[in-house]
């Protein structure tokens, strides 16, 4: 499709009475279906040629069909949404669907999602408006709401130039843009908590850039999503490691000579271990520039004299390290490895070059002990920090009994911190990772137990 047809999708197109299959009951369709869904798409099934019976979904069990079926259930004017990602399959499944009968015209890959919008009472979001991410196998808009939401901008392909990428999300930002002064937002951020009702008063510019390809890590965090996609798939990666690094120097030359980026940019180095990736050199100097703002995550197994530099050469710059023990015997439990020691006398050099920040990923039964909870907050005091972030696993899905447990812990680790005179931020009201942990009913629950839970006194 051209790129005018592409701004001229409608969602009315794939509402009732038309009709929409997914080609492919994989992962991949599982988490989109469920965005297609809240923004009311009338999806009514599956096409796979190897699975068979019914893809669960949150409004119930939808059927697979095979390609024959499909179109003797649904005529060949169904649309069709191809939710593999290589663009080399989508192009022989769309030849093999018109070879069935079904109108060329209505077969439309995965990307149209982030073209299509939804209407919505609230159009302003900070990460829809003002970041911009580069991740392993996209562009990207946020990182994650709720369970099934990843706002992939723009995919990246092996043979396909970055440049068209970037020109791609620039001009996807500029629809964002457009739709949303009438009253629509993509279809990814339909329903989510995280839209404001502000005006859009001028053609925002970019404020936070994020590096997160987390290709290369020296742990196993038992919350990474890439634990397991490091553990062999790193051949699907479309580029090196070095690669990624050029890239993002790319963007944000790109960013700057289309006039995008702020003033004071915030350049965040989130994803996969900043300290031992091969393009370090070049990523952290950038962070010495009096133009940006620097947080450099880096879980600190590895201490970085670049990373250090990168501290003191820039007071507003700060190491974001996502510690989530006070134990070796958590830690390791947590990240696989039994690096306590080794982290927290990096942490205390780095401490003594610039500011650090710490949080706590809050994982019941892992990490929630009361000698884990002490352990940080003596870190915290010898560091002479007076804050903790604190946060949740958000790739997991919480059901009630879980969540409840989470809910809990943040507030009983919140309130042994109030007791040591230290503030427990809670991830989501005053984030400052770019993530957002936690709704604001989530919030309220925390907030109920921080205020019932009697004071111990000081508890060091
Ligand atoms: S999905 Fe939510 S957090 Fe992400 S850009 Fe859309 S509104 Fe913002
Ligand atoms: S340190 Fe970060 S990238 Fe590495 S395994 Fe843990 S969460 Fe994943």
């Amino acid at each position: 499709m051209t790129r005018e047809q592409l701004k001229n999708l409608w969602l009315e197109d794939f509402q009732e009475p038309n009709r929409v299959l997914c080609y492919g009951a994989g992962t991949v369709a599982r988490y989109a279906i469920e965005s297609y869904l809240c923004a009311g798409m009338n999806v009514a099934g599956f096409i796979d040629r190897n699975k068979k019976g019914t893809v669960e979904t949150s409004r119930g069990a939808l059927p697979i069909h095979t390609i024959d079926g499909a179109l003797a259930a649904f005529g060949k004017d169904v649309s069709i949404i191809v939710t593999i990602e290589s663009r080399t399959v989508y192009e022989q499944v769309r030849e093999d669907l018109i070879a069935a009968g079904f109108s060329a015209g209505r077969i439309f890959d995965h990307t149209i999602s982030s073209w299509l919008t939804v209407p919505s009472p609230k159009c302003w979001c900070r990460d829809l408006f003002t970041s911009v991410r580069l991740a392993h196998n996209s562009i990207m808009k946020c990182c994650m709401w709720g369970e099934n939401r990843n706002f992939s901008m723009e995919p990246l392909e092996r043979g396909v130039p970055y440049e068209q990428a970037l020109q791609n999300c620039v001009d996807k930002i500029e629809h964002y843009y457009e739709r949303a002064r009438a009253g629509e937002v993509p279809l990814y951020c339909a329903g989510c908590p995280f839209l404001e009702d502000r005006e859009l008063d001028g053609f925002p510019k970019v404020q936070t850039v994020v590096f997160a390809v987390s290709a290369h890590c020296n742990l196993e965090c038992s919350y990474c999503y890439f634990t397991g996609m490091r553990n062999g798939q790193m051949e699907e990666f479309p580029y090196s490691a070095a690669r990624y690094g050029e890239l993002f120097q790319s963007m944000l030359r790109y960013l700057r000579e289309k006039d995008m980026l702020a003033p004071n940019v915030h350049i965040n180095y989130a994803g996969g271990e900043i300290s031992i990736h091969p393009g370090r050199k070049a990523l952290l100097s950038m962070a010495e520039e009096p133009d940006y703002e620097c947080y450099m995550f880096t879980n600190c197994v590895v201490y970085s004299e670049e990373i250090a530099q990168a501290l003191s050469g820039n007071a507003r710059n700060a190491v974001m390290c996502d510690l989530d023990a006070g134990t070796r015997e958590s830690y390791m439990l947590v990240k696989g490895f039994d690096y306590f020691d080794q982290v927290v006398e990096n942490l205390r050099k780095y401490a003594r070059r610039g500011k650090v920040i710490l949080k706590y990923i809050v994982l019941p039964g892992m990490n929630t002990s009361m000698e884990d909870y002490l352990g940080t907050v003596r870190l915290l005091k010898e560091l002479k920090l007076e804050e903790l972030i604190l946060s949740r696993d958000y790739m997991l899905s919480l059901d009630f009994q879980e969540e409840r447990r989470v809910l809990f812990e943040v507030a009983r680790l919140r309130n042994v911190l109030a007791e040591n005179g230290i503030r427990g931020i809670i991830d989501g009201i005053e984030s400052i990772t770019g993530a957002d942990s936690f709704s604001e009913r989530q919030i309220q629950i925390m907030d109920r137990f921080f205020r019932q839970t009697p004071p111990k006194g000081d508890t060091t």
